[in-house]
């Protein structure tokens, strides 16, 4: 499709192309929506098999990054960037300072912060250009490794789905929980969840050194990596990949409440999010659930402070029983109430900024 095209029918505001080749950079980043404020959204470096493929990825990430904001009531738009390359080949200082002085010439429209296949080394780089990066070191003011915020905002999502389902006081207690996959985020909700006093936390993952360590620090029962999603228990935690809600293991699940980390968990939105709600099935709609990890970076932006995130974060309970309240009136699968909740927000503002602006041109007229 023509790129205009793409971006008018996706609302992107801007999509910059960097090109530095005397040091290898090839990079897009992609201003979906400034309407909240600054576009706040990762870097990605993955070695994407032509411009094509890198471009629908940044224009797909950047729109999601807007809806997550928007959901989480914070006061961010909508940006994310994408660096074509292999991040165990193609990094160095000289690359990811280069990507600083664009990042630096949108003049914080658009903010940066780690994602797949970038570190808190390449912000430190960035930061020698712009200051609008974030998830640099604790040392230069960052935030650090977002995951017990990220683990701590799912728990607050499923507490929400508890209640909503059960109506019993949103008690994780006597609980059983299957969590998919063990790396920073299943591990510190295997750690909140044991202090829920969850009855039971079944999980898996295809690391076996990262299962023994929850099974020897918290309890938990591991399981083999098949048989996870279709645990019976009262919720299935995906924490691992994308796209594990499918035509295939849908029909296979035996829990009432889906809600976990990962992004992009619906395999296809439409298709899949509808399945859940017509199999009864409560799903927390990831991007609501998982802000915790964008909730502490903007917290950056503030000067950081840990007890201000995790305060924000618990908001996420708020947030998430809307989503299923709307859901419940309007009997529409959860992923689009989410959507609703993001898209009307944005509208609200939006219309506020355009009233705020016609009187503002009649004021000057009037007074002209
Ligand atoms: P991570 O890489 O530390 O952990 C992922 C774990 O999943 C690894 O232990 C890996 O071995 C395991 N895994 C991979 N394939 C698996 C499979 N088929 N079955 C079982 N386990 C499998 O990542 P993380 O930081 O814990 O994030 C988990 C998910 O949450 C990711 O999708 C991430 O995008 C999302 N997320 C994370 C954050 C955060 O703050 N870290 C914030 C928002 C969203």
């Amino acid at each position: 499709m023509e790129l205009f095209q793409q971006m008018a029918e996706m609302g992107h505001e801007r999509v910059l192309f960097c090109s530095s080749p005397e040091v290898g950079l090839q990079a897009i980043i992609a201003v979906h929506s400034t309407i909240l404020g600054p576009g706040l959204g990762g870097v990605r470096m993955w070695p994407y098999g032509s411009t094509e493929e890198a471009l629908t990825d940044v224009l797909r990430l950047s729109r999601g990054m807007t809806y997550k904001a928007a959901a989480a009531g914070l006061n961010l738009g909508g940006g994310k960037a994408v660096i074509l390359g292999d991040p165990k080949k193609d990094k160095s200082e000289a690359l990811f300072r280069a990507f600083g002085r664009y990042v630096e010439s949108l003049n914080g429209l658009y903010i940066t912060a780690e994602d797949v296949g970038t570190n808190m080394d390449d912000m430190e780089a960035i930061l020698s250009e712009t200051r609008w990066v974030t998830g640099v070191s604790p040392s230069s003011g960052g935030s650090g490794d977002p995951s017990s915020v990220t683990a701590f905002g799912v728990l607050q999502g499923m507490k929400a789905a508890v209640e909503h389902l059960f109506g019993d006081g949103a008690s994780l207690a006597g609980r059983t929980v299957a969590i998919q996959g063990l790396g920073n985020v299943g591990y510190h909700l295997s750690s909140y969840l044991k202090k829920e006093k969850a009855a039971k936390i079944f999980a898996a993952d295809i690391d076996p050194d990262r299962c023994a360590r929850v099974r020897d620090e918290f309890g938990v029962e591991i399981v083999p990596v098949g048989e996870i999603l279709a645990v019976d228990c009262d919720i299935v935690a995906p924490c691992a990949l994308g796209a594990v809600l499918n035509e295939r293991t849908i029909p296979a699940l035996r829990c009432k409440i889906v809600a976990g980390a990962a992004n992009n968990q619906l395999a296809d939105e439409e298709r899949d999010g509808r399945a859940l709600h017509e199999r009864g099935i409560l799903y927390a709609p990831d991007f609501v659930g998982n802000a915790g990890g964008l909730i502490n970076v903007y917290n950056e932006l503030a000067g950081y402070n840990r007890g201000r995130a995790m305060q924000m974060a618990r908001g996420i309970y708020a947030n998430m029983a809307r989503v299923f309240q709307i859901s419940r009136a309007e009997q529409i699968p959860t992923y689009r109430a989410a959507d609703r909740v993001a898209e009307e927000r944005i509208r609200r503002i939006q219309g506020m900024r355009a009233q705020h602006w016609t009187r503002a041109i009649r004021q000057t007229r009037n007074h002209s």
